[in-house]
């Protein structure tokens, strides 16, 4: 195969002098090479380091060490040829404080490049970093969080590290860094709860962190922190290293290893579980990773015209069905979960990853560390160089039955198609489909000839009206629902949000989303100046009312199991969908769903702006739960509501 680099010189494969004529694009080359010990990387002691590294296709390999994070090397050692396709260098003494580099020589050609497995590194992540992890413990770090009950007890909170407390009025320290969103007591404009008790008063039980490996993005220069810089991050760089510039010294190494550990202690102290945001799925630059310096041609899928796949819309998807990447990406999340003790696992487009790979990483965490944490993904179709029932998408959700996956057909039809701005979703009064409404209340599950998503379990179905993508719900409102009063946008929006918590399935908000979150109209805002990103402390503290309703609505979830039932077979018994009028959905959860304490709840949906009168079913007396001040009558077998919004009752 040739395949060329499109610019500068041409990649050096190394394919036949060294692996006997295998070449690396070779299925051949797995067996003959892949290596199986758990020793790759750096062992640190004090008495003495090893190095192993995978790189079956170069000559010969050198371990650089450097007295700093610049500057030339200090010592240069000639590794020796290990099994597997490995070198390895073994140096006596205390290397701490030191730092480190891999050579490999190609046809001749020496590239330098950082171990893939470095669990520390310099600014800017260049060199790989020595250190005694243990030393970056914090004080009191000790035990996991206690087992998490079922996926679908799980309310998720994404939020982005510097967005949570970078604003004048946060009332935070440390703006935009861990060490912000690990303070307490924080108050904002009159005397709100910012930060981390903002969250821990909201309720939710996972926080999703914006990713926080160390990442590429050259606006974000660790070395210039002085100068505005923001990304969103879905560049990795060191997979297995924090972000630098969200430390408070991103040239100490332990830096920003001590202070994640330290926020994700502090949300753990208050009963918040954290979800790691991860990147396998494609790489910032195919050519200048540190993966092609090592082992060039083998960790990125390619085209059969040996052009790079594209299904990431980046130019540089990640060959995940290959063993040697396939076992690096299992690895980088047991780290993660065993070293700082997340309790969950965000994939992004995990469409583009394989259904191996998701299932190994699903065995290892259950049976080494944990089942009840919690891995999902976003299981888009995309077109890259995998079979089709390969890949972790929402068309083979059977065969990755343990992972939640974004649930984007409810999104659009409860809000209006992302992709068309002006089109209205069932909260604006748009004209979709019920049936399909009613399939993402089920939680996408098979409950009846035409009402049915993409999953056989709730458990699968991440239920979103809003993440960092794309506009926020108040924006997406704003553009779509045409000429409306600020107090039908506001009930819209409540509606939404209402449905997201308490349907069937895993609910999923995005921060801010608690108080209808502006970010004017910017869609994608991963490249917008951080004045664009930033939590408004100011308008959560003008919308508090909305704060405590999403609250209460969080409550409400999390003291009824009925809408939270564990298993595909028990909705379909226990909810049903009643006669409604257009724009109004009700249904019932009866004779305890999912163990509940009331014996009957009835859920109302209405998108209708003035009065509207259904039919209820005669299962008792019906005590209103949430929006008692949206009815208008309540009689046997009957009732009427005013007003855009939902109302909860119950027999209890
Ligand atoms: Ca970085």
């Amino acid at each position: 195969m040739s395949v060329q680099r499109e610019m500068d010189e041409p990649i050096r494969y190394g394919d036949s002098a060294v692996t006997g004529g295998v070449s690396v694009f070779d299925e051949r080359f797995d067996e003959l090479f892949g290596y199986d010990g758990d020793d790759l990387g750096l062992s640190y002691a004090p008495e003495q380091s090893s190095f192993r590294l995978w790189a079956p296709t170069s000559e010969q390999a050198e371990l650089v060490l450097y007295a700093s994070w610049q500057g030339e090397p200090e010592r240069v050692i000639s590794m020796d040829r290990g099994t597997g396709g490995t070198w390895t260098a073994s140096v006596t003494g205390d290397l701490e404080g030191k730092y480190y580099t891999y050579r490999v020589l190609i046809e001749g050609q020496w590239n330098e490049a950082v171990d893939p497995y470095a669990r520390a590194v310099g600014v800017n992540g260049d060199r790989g970093a020595i250190l005694d992890l243990r030393k970056t413990d914090p004080e009191g770090w000790s035990a996991r969080m206690p087992a998490f009950g079922d996926p679908v007890d799980a309310v998720i909170y994404e939020l982005h590290v510097m967005d949570y407390s970078i604003h004048p009025e946060s009332g935070i320290r440390h703006k935009g860094l861990f060490a912000g969103l690990a303070e307490s007591g924080t108050r904002g404009p009159g005397g709100i709860l910012t930060g981390l008790d903002h969250i821990a008063d909201l309720g939710v039980t996972h926080v999703q962190l914006l990713p926080v490996y160390d990442y590429a993005t050259e606006s974000v220069d660790e070395t210039k922190l002085d100068l505005p810089h923001y990304n969103w991050g879905y560049d990795p760089k060191n997979y297995n290293v924090p972000e630098g510039s969200y430390a408070t010294d991103p040239y100490e190494p332990a830096s920003r290893i001590r202070e994640l550990k330290e926020l994700i202690q502090s949300l753990h102290d208050r009963g918040v579980r954290v979800i790691m945001d991860v990147v396998y799925n494609h790489v910032y630059d195919g050519y200048r990773v540190n993966f092609t310096k090592l082992v060039p041609g083998y960790y990125l899928r390619y085209k059969p015209d040996g052009s790079l796949a594209n299904g990431s819309g980046c130019g540089n998807d990640c060959a995940t069905e290959r063993k040697m990447m396939s076992r690096f990406i299992a690895d980088s999340v047991l780290y993660w979960a065993k070293e700082y003790k997340f309790d969950g696992f965000r994939f992004d487009l995990m469409g583009l990853m394989d259904v191996d790979t998701i299932n190994e990483i699903r065995r290892r965490i259950s049976a080494e560390i944990d089942p009840s944490i919690l891995m999902i993904g976003e299981g888009w179709d995309l077109a890259t160089e995998l079979a089709p029932e390969r890949q972790a998408s929402q068309h083979n959700s059977e065969a990755i039955p343990l992972i939640g996956q974004f649930n984007d057909r409810f999104r659009d039809v409860v809000k209006g198609d992302i992709f068309l701005f002006d089109v209205k979703g069932f909260v604006s009064g748009g004209p979709v489909p019920k049936q399909e409404v009613m399939a993402g209340i089920a939680g996408g599950i098979p409950y009846a000839p035409g009402i049915h998503q993409f999953v056989q379990e709730p458990q699968q179905s991440v239920n979103y009206v809003e993440c960092h993508d794309n506009h926020t719900l108040w924006d997406k409102l704003v553009l779509s629902a045409g000429e409306v009063t600020e107090a039908e946008l506001r009930a819209m929006h409540r509606l939404a949000t209402a449905m997201i918590l308490l349907s069937q399935g895993i609910p999923f908000l995005h921060a801010g989303q608690e108080f209808m979150r502006t970010k004017n109209g910017v869609e994608n805002s991963y490249k917008s100046p951080v004045e664009i990103n930033r939590i408004d402390w100011e308008r959560c503290a003008a919308l508090q009312d909305e704060v405590a309703y999403v609250k209460k609505l969080i409550g409400l979830r999390r003291a009824h199991p009925a809408f939270r039932m564990r298993s595909a077979e028990e909705i379909r018994a226990k909810l049903v969908f009643e006669a409604s009028p257009a724009d109004v959905i009700a249904y019932t959860l009866r004779g305890h769903a999912g163990g509940d304490q009331a014996e009957h709840l009835l859920v109302i949906y209405s998108a209708v702006p003035g009065e509207v009168a259904l039919p209820i079913p005669k299962l008792g007396s019906w005590q209103p739960l949430l929006g008692a001040e949206s009815i208008s009558a309540l009689e046997d077998g009957k009732i009427t509501i005013s007003g855009i919004g939902v109302t909860v009752l119950a027999v209890l």
